[in-house]
């Protein structure tokens, strides 16, 4: 079986013909199912966890105006949609990626609560006010490196510790751009394990770094391998803006999974996950 867990309409639109690009696509890629796992911002009810970043003497422009085209859809269209899709006998899931902002889980859970997921991911994007997969020229040029890394992976260890979701989605995501930390990140890679393990959540695989400006998979061989060693399961993930990149860079993920040990991938229905072998 192959399936891609995560990928975005938001380029697009909330219809039936723009949905089925996706559908086509992954066929054509070979996929026997597909995630859709929209991001929680582009929707009303996520104004509540994320307006506050448009406010404030320490907002930065370049987020306020990209804010400014977000909290705009209804979940209950796009939720319809996908039930449509899955209607038409596409083999699609229910997703939604959820930005974890500290101080916002029960905002966050009320969401998770309010419909029928298949899976939820949780992905850190923003620290403080500061998106800093935006570009390099957003933030970057005053930030220290180091800093940057240990914010980002406090973050990220807040948002697996919460435990409100259901796989933690491209966890080295702050490399982006190729900034590298010298520090030693091991010991924020024990603790994610260890925070993954306790709250018995996925960790994601996601190919979309081989199209940045890194040019290498999420996360790191060496946090993935100590994943599998504590039996961590897998989600997925080619993280396609567009259905041209459905299954895009999914076998090389699945080469870097095979090659740290994993045997398995997890899917999901209503929230419940199952193991597939990877084939
Ligand atoms: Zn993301
Ligand atoms: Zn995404």
């Amino acid at each position: 079986m192959k399936v891609d867990y995560h990928m975005h309409l938001e380029m697009g639109s909330l219809t039936l013909d723009y949905l089925e690009q996706f559908w086509r696509q992954a066929q054509a890629a070979g996929l026997d199912e597909i995630g859709i796992s929209e991001h929680g911002h582009n929707f009303y009810q996520y104004e509540k966890i994320m307006g506050h970043l448009r406010t404030g003497e320490d907002a930065y422009p370049r987020i306020i105006q990209w804010l400014s085209r977000k909290f705009t859809l209804d979940l209950d269209d796009y939720v319809a949609l996908i039930e449509a899709g899955k209607n038409r006998g596409w083999s699609l899931k229910l997703g939604l990626e959820m930005d974890y902002i500290p101080g916002k889980e029960a905002e966050i859970a009320a969401i998770i609560d309010a419909y029928p997921w298949d899976y939820v991911l949780g992905s850190i994007h923003f620290l403080g006010k500061w998106g800093f997969d935006f570009s390099p020229e957003v933030g970057w040029p005053d930030k220290d490196i180091n800093s940057a890394y240990e914010a980002y992976f406090t973050a990220l260890l807040e948002a697996t510790s919460c435990g409100l979701f259901d796989s933690i989605t491209h966890p080295d995501l702050i490399k982006i751009f190729g900034h590298q930390a010298s520090i030693p990140l091991e010991p924020y890679y024990d603790a994610m394990v260890a925070a993954l393990s306790e709250t018995d959540t996925c960790v994601e695989i996601n190919a979309a770094g081989l199209r940045k400006p890194v040019g290498i998979i999420y996360p790191h061989p060496e946090f993935l391998q100590k994943c599998h060693e504590a039996d961590i399961p897998l989600t997925l993930a080619c993280d396609a803006h567009y259905p041209s990149d459905v299954g895009r860079g999914l076998s090389e993920a699945l080469e870097l999974a095979r090659s740290v040990g994993y045997t398995h991938f997890a899917t999901f229905s209503d929230r419940q996950r199952s193991l597939q072998p990877i084939g």
